[in-house]
C-alpha cells in the first residue's frame, strides 16, 4: 500500500502509479506546482517592473501575480489610477 501525495488516502501501489491514488490526484498535484522556471515574456515583464514606481508594496506583489499566477486571485490594493498592464 501507498500513501497518495496530493489527497493522502491509502491505495494500492502499482508500476503505473507510485505516488498518486489516482490520475485525477496527479492531475491536480500536477497543476498544484510551482513552476520553477520563468518563460522568457515573464522575464521581460519582471524587468519592466524594476523601472516602474508602485503606490504599496501590495500594489507591486499583485503586479509580481499577475506575472507569475495570473490563474491565482487578485491581491487587493489600493489605488484608483493605475491600469494594469496583461501579458497577450
Ligand atoms: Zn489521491
Amino acid at each position: 500500500m501507498g500513501t497518495c501525495d496530493y489527497c493522502g488516502s491509502q491505495f494500492q501501489k502499482t508500476r503505473a502509479t507510485r505516488k498518486y491514488c489516482t490520475n485525477r490526484c496527479k492531475t491536480n498535484a500536477c497543476l498544484d506546482r510551482k513552476p520553477c522556471r520563468i518563460r522568457a515574456a515573464e522575464v521581460q515583464e519582471l524587468y519592466r517592473l524594476l523601472d516602474m514606481e508602485f503606490e504599496s508594496a501590495d500594489e507591486l506583489r499583485e503586479r509580481l501575480r499577475l506575472i507569475l499566477a495570473p490563474e491565482l486571485p487578485p491581491i487587493p490594493y489600493e489605488t484608483g489610477r493605475v491600469v494594469i498592464p496583461r501579458m497577450d
